[in-house]
C-alpha cells in the first residue's frame, strides 16, 4: 500500500514515521524551534532511542520527549485523517498542532505551569534551556 502521505513509496512504520519526506519537513520544522537540524537515522526504533538519550538536564528532557510523542502523534492523526475523511493537513497546521501539544504536556509535567499555554507556545524555545546535542543522534550525513 502507497503510504498516504507522499504517495510515492510503501507505507512501513520507518517511512511513514521519520523517511517520509511529508513526515521529515515536519520534524525538521519543530527541531528548528532549537535551532537544531539534522539528517536522520532510517529506522524509527533507532532514531527514539537516540532521541531520548541526548545529554539533556531533566527539564529540557521532559520537552524533548514530549515533542517526540507529539510528533509521531501527528504524522498518525495526518495519515488517518487522509485514509478515513480525505482530508489534507498543511504542515504549517501540524507544526501549530506539535507546538500546543508540546506547550501543554509541558504544562502538565509542573513546569511552567504559571504561565499560559499561548505563551509557552508564542516562546516554545524558551521551553528547552540546553539545546540537545543533535550529533549524537545522527548515523548519516
Ligand atoms: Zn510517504
Amino acid at each position: 500500500m502507497a503510504c498516504f502521505l507522499c504517495g510515492l513509496e510503501s507505507e512501513s512504520t520507518d517511512h511513514l514515521f521519520l523517511n517520509c519526506c511529508w513526515s521529515w519537513k515536519l520534524w525538521k520544522r519543530c527541531m528548528k524551534w532549537w535551532e537544531v537540524s539534522s539528517c536522520h537515522n532510517s529506522k524509527l526504533p533507532e532514531w527514539s532511542k537516540g532521541w531520548q538519550g541526548l545529554c539533556l538536564s531533566a527539564n529540557s528532557r521532559r520537552v524533548w520527549s514530549s515533542l517526540f510523542s507529539a510528533l509521531v502523534w501527528k504524522i498518525w492523526e495526518t495519515r488517518n485523517k487522509f485514509l478515513f475523511e480525505n482530508k489534507e493537513i498543511y504542515l504549517g497546521l501540524a507544526e501549530d498542532t506539535v507546538k500546543s501539544r508540546t506547550a501543554w504536556w509541558f504544562k502538565h509535567l509542573g513546569k511552567g505551569s504559571e504561565i499560559p499555554v499561548t505563551s509557552l507556545m508564542l516562546n516554545v524555545n524558551d521551553l528547552c534551556v540546553d539545546p540537545p546535542n543533535i550529533s549524537k543522534l545522527t548515523s548519516k550525513a
